[in-house]
């Protein structure tokens, strides 16, 4: 819609009401110029009254009033208003008491509109051309001078000027107003307060008590076929309060109702005597008319005011309602209608300022294996998934709890202690899931913090908390529940102190690499070595990789550390090489976050290829929680390994949940068996059974049996005599700094003829 079309007043054609143009030759009928004569003669005064009795101009009558001194003219100006022009004496107390009263009214008073003519018994008393631009005068005469024509001459002059300066800071002051508003709608949200800002607005514009109704029409509503019951009031304000939410023909006031039918229909505004409706196109098909009470007549300025109001708040409701739009995709998660973290984090923090998450419970919840189950079974099929869930979510929680989407398959619940537990939320998943025409069952790992308890310092913190219990609870395996308790607490602060530190170990380079060497049983040979990593943090203390290394993996600081490690140790390898020991391998521990990296196998085999190492030089020590990622893909990921000639150990075997038909499918070159088993090798005779098992069932597949953590000869004697290939123990040698370990390594180059093996 143009700007010219969109306001159209319209005169009501109903006779008993008069119209606007009648109202405005009322307006001209009934309010005077004013005129303030100031002199101290009686004789002035009255002659001018005189001369102006019965004058009117540009159709206006004049109303005189009176002062006989300087002073008295400033106090009639202070308490009077709307005075047009002054007709001032300039010789009155003193010399100049005329020009000090000028003076003082343009910067003591302000009043720069009103219009002034000076008036002085004898010409040439004071410099005319100085004065008028010094002092913003309108007219300089002498008393003379002043006869009827000469009067009414000047005064017309001077109530045009004062008429347009008036109409001009009355427009000024109108445009102010419709920019503050213009700026306070984009910043309230809700179409409600939009709409009551506009009765606001209006009824300051036009200094009126703000009294009316906002309306809006339903959305797509054809204007020519208008139903009065889908125009909904939307802003209510004054004696029309209690219309708010009516539909029109629920309004018993006939002349309102009439108006807003009206202007909605006809897509006008109309201006009436009592009252003003002004129509303002909304997008999307609803619209909006507002009805103000209007009890003083329209002036030609409100109405133009009026004019510039309805197209800029048009183009505010568009705004308002694009802010909607926008606030909601901000807000709300499209694909199951929840608040999404954004959201949910606004509501904690809100509730926290308030004090309302006394008593609340915070759950942070994931679905266990999601994405695989969003993998294979497709997308479509995972939405559908989460959609089912969040209906019975929106069932059990959805009236006394705030539900939130925090990121793909994780959620949040907050609500009180006696509906929010771990059996209500784990309850959720005791049925199987039926959508698309499949069933599956499905588990999650729970995570719940009581706000009591925890007394979380911000909104971030207490879903931190929620977080710290969740990681508990996936760490007792799937489908679990945990509490976040002080000490959970703590030990995650722990570990992000630690791995704060970490990453600068990183950038400063305090860590480092030592070797152990892996012996062979029978020859007493050093078939290779394990590098292991070592971080000394910077008060000079050494921290176990037991503790780094697991935060390294949460944190996916292992991917580049693990680089780090590959990169050096291949480096070792070829300064071993150029030393002399050129048959030796190199075990190098990988995580299972490094080798789902997607740029681990193209790293590797650029290290590789950058080298003069052999690929099966190099050992893969990986673990057996690499089962997490499904047999398939491990066996796929090792195979792929396998490829490239790199050899391929299981570490600690035994200690994770090994499954025999899952070993049996595993290219590994080689099974580590764990140092507790071998511990137990000293004592209790049955504590060897474990080893006993392990070292043919390794054989039966094809693998070399390496023993972690001897240390004495009575465990090597009973590892050589169940047949175990290899060993790797402080009996033999520590992980050692590359300087000593070519010294060890030159000691025990010859280990028959150097080493004399302890008697068994
Ligand atoms: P792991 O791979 O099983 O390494 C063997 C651990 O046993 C090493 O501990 C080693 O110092 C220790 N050890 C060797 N012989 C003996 C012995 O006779 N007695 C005793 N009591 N301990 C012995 P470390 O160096 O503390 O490493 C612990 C774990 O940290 C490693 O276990 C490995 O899982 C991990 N790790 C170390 N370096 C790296 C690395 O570069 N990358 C990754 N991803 N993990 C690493
Ligand atoms: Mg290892
Ligand atoms: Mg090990």
């Amino acid at each position: 819609m143009s700007e010219s079309t969109f306001l159209q007043f319209e005169d009501e054609p109903d006779a008993d009401v008069p119209q606007v143009a009648a109202a405005l030759d009322d307006e001209v009928a009934y309010s005077p110029w004013r005129v303030l004569v100031t002199d101290d003669d009686q004789d002035v005064h009255e002659t001018t009254e005189f001369a102006l009795l019965g004058l009117h101009i540009l159709g206006q009558p004049l109303e005189l009033l009176h002062a006989y001194s300087a002073e008295e003219c400033i106090q009639v100006l202070k308490t009077q208003k709307n005075i047009a022009v002054v007709l001032l004496d300039v010789v009155m107390e003193t010399e100049d008491a005329g020009l000090k009263v000028v003076e003082r009214i343009r910067n003591e008073l302000g009043l720069h509109q009103l219009r002034i003519v000076l008036r002085t018994g004898q010409p040439g008393q004071t410099p005319e051309f100085e004065t008028i631009s010094q002092y913003d005068i309108n007219d300089y005469k002498t008393k003379s001078e002043l006869t009827r024509g000469k009067l009414f001459a000047t005064l017309t002059t001077a109530m045009r000027s004062y008429d347009q300066l008036n109409r001009l800071e009355l427009s000024r002051q109108g445009l102010e107003k419709i920019i503050q508003a213009s700026t306070r709608f984009i910043a309230d949200q809700g179409m409600q307060s939009f709409a009551e800002g506009v009765i606001t607005q209006i009824a300051g514009l036009l200094g009126i008590a703000p009294e009316g109704v906002v309306c809006a029409s339903a959305e797509h509503a054809d204007a020519g076929s208008l139903q009065r019951n889908t125009v909904t009031v939307i802003a209510a304000a004054g004696n029309c309060r209690h219309w708010m939410d009516s539909t029109l023909d629920e309004i018993e006031d006939a002349h309102i109702v009439e108006s807003l039918n009206q202007a909605l229909k006809e897509q006008k505004t109309l201006v009436h005597r009592q009252s003003v409706t002004l129509y303002f196109a909304g997008n999307a098909g609803s619209n909006f008319a507002a009805h103000i009470a209007a009890d003083i007549p329209l002036r030609e300025v409100d109405r133009r005011l009026l004019e510039v109001f309805c197209t800029n708040i048009s183009l505010c409701a568009n705004n308002v309602a694009l802010f909607n739009r926008l606030h909601e995709l901000a807000y709300t998660d499209s694909l199951v209608r929840l608040p999404n973290r954004f959201a949910s984090l606004e509501t904690l923090r809100n509730r926290m300022e308030t004090g309302a998450l006394e008593g609340q419970v915070l759950v942070k919840f994931d679905i266990d294996q999601f994405a695989q189950a969003n993998e294979t079974l497709g997308h479509a099929y995972g939405d559908s998934l989460l959609q089912a869930l969040v209906g019975r979510l929106n069932a059990q929680f959805g009236k006394t709890c705030a539900l939130g989407r925090l990121g793909g398959n994780t959620f949040s619940i907050l609500g009180p202690h006696r509906d929010v537990t771990a059996e209500s939320v784990l309850s959720v998943f005791d049925a199987p899931f039926e959508t698309a025409n499949m069933t599956r069952r499905l588990s999650a790992s729970i995570g719940l913090v009581r706000f009591d308890e925890a007394m979380p310092r911000s909104a971030e913190e207490f879903l931190e908390f929620a977080l710290v219990g969740l990681k508990r609870a996936k760490s007792q395996g799937l489908g679990r529940a945990a509490w976040f308790t002080r000490e959970l607490g703590n030990d995650a602060k722990e570990r992000s102190s630690l791995l704060q530190g970490l990453h600068k170990a990183v950038d400063m380079s305090h860590l480092f690499l030592v070797f152990q060497p892996k012996v062979e049983v029978q020859s007493e040979r050093v078939i290779g070595l394990e590098a292991l990593l070592r971080w000394r943090d910077e008060s000079g203390n050494m921290v176990s990789p037991d503790r780094f290394i697991p935060v390294a993996e949460q944190s996916g600081l292992i991917v580049a550390m693990g680089l780090w490690v590959l990169q050096s140790a291949i480096e070792t390898l070829t300064q071993l090489s150029q030393a002399g020991f050129d048959d030796i391998q190199m075990g190098v521990n990988v995580s299972v976050v490094q080798l789902e990296h997607p740029e681990f196998m193209p790293e590797i085999k650029r290290i590789l290829a950058n080298s003069s190492i052999k690929a099966n030089q190099l050992e893969l020590e990986i673990t057996e929680s690499i089962a997490i990622l499904g047999v398939d893909r491990v066996v796929a990921l090792l195979e792929a390994i396998g490829a490239l000639g790199i050899g391929l150990a299981i570490d600690d075997f035994g200690t994770g949940f090994s499954s025999l038909s899952y070993i049996d499918r595993l290219p590994a070159d080689r099974i580590k068996i764990d140092r507790s088993f071998i511990k137990k090798l000293d004592g209790d005779p049955r504590a060897a059974r474990l080893a006993r098992l392990i070292i043919p069932m390794g054989h039966q597949l094809g693998m070399k049996v390496v023993a972690e953590g001897v240390e004495t000869a009575t465990q090597l004697a009973a590892l050589k005599e169940m047949g175990c290939d290899e060993v790797q123990g402080y009996y033999y040698g520590k992980p050692m700094l590359y300087n000593d370990l070519l010294l060890w390594l030159q000691e025990h180059r010859h280990p028959q003829t150097q080493q004399q093996l302890p008697a068994n």
